[in-house]
């Protein structure tokens, strides 16, 4: 029976179990010596919280499929849920991700605002949690002290599939909280993310009720609400919610290396349009400030097009797009970078790509 402090069989001594929760004067010792967590305050709270806005909508997933063929599944229904799925997906990739993780390009004020709001409609936690808990993962990335690496028990069978657990889901009931002073000091000095964390409850409720709402005036009906608030609202949260975590738990796991790493973080090409690009997890780890994570020539990466619109638009700038001179070494195999990509026979200067 495999316990958390194993050791694998391939003899890699593998990471320690997370932390139970500790009286305040442990807490306090540890942060001297681990200083990239502190206890969080909320306690139970958060963590009951955690669980009702995990666990809500993921019934409304599950009681999806049968009730898609008896019950009020319209195309009103399908629109509204595209749509919010869209804006809070693209919200995470774009936003938090891509720029307020990885200052992956320059966006102006009313592009930084918007993809905050964006991001916060997905129901991952305000902007601040998300960038710091991001941010420790690549610090550590599948060593110990990532929050969510899939590898964290060991590498048999039986602590792989607890590990995919725990990356895919578990890791948000850990009591610990990645410390925001140390991970982004540079947002917390931003008024306008402070007031995002302040309006955070409402943009969430926002994110509930606006379906509903949507799908009532469209229909003119309490049916049409309510048939809105369950798809576009509950079994859209929850969908995306899964296709993040499947970031940290199947692309740490599965997928080609086709950008050498030092971590697990692979490419997975299912998983592409419905993540928006995310899903080219390896070129991320490979290049983490790169803005399109679909490097190779035929990676479809939707949330790259868009910024690429948006510095178009003059909304973004200082790209950075992917650099064939800095990539190239980094290549596995043969296949040849992608539109957007700075070449190297061009000239020095502001080019990228078409
Ligand atoms: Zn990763
Ligand atoms: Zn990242």
């Amino acid at each position: 029976m495999a316990t958390p402090a194993d050791t694998s069989p391939l003899g890699l001594t593998t990471l320690a179990p997370p932390a139970p929760e500790q009286p305040p004067a442990a807490a306090a010792a540890q942060r001297q010596v681990r200083p990239d967590i502190e206890p969080d305050q909320t306690g139970l709270t958060g963590q009951i919280l955690v669980g009702v806005f995990v666990g809500l909508p993921m019934l409304a997933l599950l009681a999806a499929a049968p009730l898609a063929w008896g019950w009020g599944l319209g195309w009103h229904d399908i629109v509204i849920a595209v749509v919010f799925y869209a804006i809070s997906g693209l919200g995470i990739s774009m936003g938090y991700h891509r720029y307020f993780t990885h200052g992956s390009f320059k966006a102006n004020r009313p592009f930084k605002i918007a993809l905050a709001v964006a991001g916060t409609l997905a129901l991952e936690g305000p902007v601040l949690t998300w960038v710091a808990d991001h941010r420790r993962h690549h610090k550590y990335s599948d060593k110990e002290g990532d929050p969510h690496s899939p590898w964290r028990f060991g590498n048999d069978w039986k602590a792989l599939t607890k590990g995919l657990a725990y990356a895919h889901m578990g890791w948000m009931f850990d009591p610990n909280r990645t410390s925001q002073e140390k991970f982004c000091p540079d947002w917390l000095a931003d008024s306008d993310i402070r007031r995002m964390d302040r309006w955070f409850p409402w943009l969430v409720a926002a994110s509930f009720l606006a379906p509903a709402l949507i799908g009532g005036l469209w229909a003119w009906s309490w049916q049409g609400a309510v048939t809105a608030f369950f798809w576009a609202s509950l079994v859209r949260i929850s969908f995306l919610h899964h296709v993040t975590w499947s970031i940290n738990s199947i692309c740490h796991t599965f997928g080609k290396e086709e950008f050498s790493v030092r971590d697990k973080s692979r490419n997975v090409n299912w998983l592409a349009i419905l993540s928006f690009g995310e899903s080219w997890h390896n070129l991320h780890h490979a290049d983490p400030t790169c803005a399109r994570h679909g490097a190779l020539k035929g990676q479809i990466d939707i949330a790259a097009r868009l910024i690429w619109v948006a510095e178009k638009l003059g909304w973004a700038s200082d790209v950075r797009w992917p650099d064939e001179a800095r990539l190239t070494g980094k290549r596995t195999g043969s296949r040849k970078l992608g539109s957007m990509t700075r070449r190297v026979e061009r000239a020095p200067g502001p080019v990228a790509g078409r």
